[in-house]
């Protein structure tokens, strides 16, 4: 099986490193599927649960806040704020996450006049970052 080398580095630390199959990705302009040899781009990522199918063919599914990513034809670089495995997502703090910021703009939906200090894109990244930490670890999100 071709592969590519995919990297996930984050500020504080490189997250993974393998030669996978193929990685599907949430980019800021639209899902993107990449397989070894694709064309050199560079896009920004959202939010997500990124797929990535292993050398071995099994499927990963790896959280990866937003950030930056670079492919080469035998290299993938995603920069992230923050990326976890899924054994490294601690669930019931992404509960916690999702439940703060569904609060928040559900408030700001009911009146944004009031709530003035509910900074409402902060609210929804936080919304999707969870979102993407629920989908890796696969767990239902209503
Ligand atoms: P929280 O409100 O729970 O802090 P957050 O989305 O604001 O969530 P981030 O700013 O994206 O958190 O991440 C800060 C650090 O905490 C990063 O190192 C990230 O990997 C880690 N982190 C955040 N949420 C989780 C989680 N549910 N499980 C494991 N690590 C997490």
């Amino acid at each position: 099986m071709a592969t590519v080398n995919l990297e996930i580095v984050t500020p504080n630390k490189k997250v993974y490193s393998e030669n996978i199959g193929m990685a599907i990705v949430r980019s800021t302009g639209g899902e993107l599927g990449i397989l070894p040899k694709h064309a050199p781009l560079v896009t920004g990522i959202l939010p997500h649960a990124m797929r990535v199918e292993k050398e071995d063919s099994s499927e990963e599914l790896i959280a990866v806040c937003g950030g930056f990513m670079e492919v080469k034809p035998d290299k993938i670089t995603v920069l992230a704020s923050a990326a976890e495995l899924p054994i490294n997502i601690d669930v019931n703090r992404a509960k916690k996450a999702y439940d703060r910021a569904k609060e928040r703009l559900d408030i700001l939906q009911k009146s944004q006049e009031e709530h003035k200090n509910i900074d409402f894109v902060r609210a929804q990244a936080a919304l999707e970052r969870a979102k993407a930490r629920l989908k890796a670890t696969k767990n239902p999100i209503d």
